[in-house]
């Protein structure tokens, strides 16, 4: 079963890669490794899903379903000016371990 709190949707399909490093600058979580022939996927567990990457890809070599888990539901909040709702993120992390855990 997919795990969103230890595993992400993000994918890397490397016959597409132009090796432009675009997503190797705008990551916030510096995801992507610089490689000889393409970037690699270095840190996938530091992946926020915030789709940066996606959408600055110049050949759709990176596909990542943004919108959903921690990053979302924190950004939701914030700009909605409240804590973290319970039950808004769906990242299935125990509440010491979650974005909202600790907090409240
Ligand atoms: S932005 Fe796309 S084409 Fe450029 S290095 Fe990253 S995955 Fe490859
Ligand atoms: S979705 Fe955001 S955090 Fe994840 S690899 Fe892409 S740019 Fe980095």
């Amino acid at each position: 079963m997919f795990d969103s709190y230890t595993e992400t949707t993000l994918v890397l399909h490397e016959d597409r890669c132009i090796n432009c490093r675009r997503c190797t600058e705008v990551c916030p979580h510096a995801v992507f490794a610089a490689g000889k022939e393409t970037v690699t996927i270095a840190r996938p567990a530091d992946c926020m899903e915030c789709g940066a990457c996606q959408k600055n890809c110049p050949v759709q070599a990176v596909e990542v379903q943004s919108g959903v888990g921690c990053a979302w539901a924190m950004i939701g909040a914030a700009l909605r000016g409240k804590d973290l709702d319970s039950g808004e993120c769906s990242c299935g992390g125990d509440n010491n371990t979650c974005c909202g855990g600790g907090e409240k």
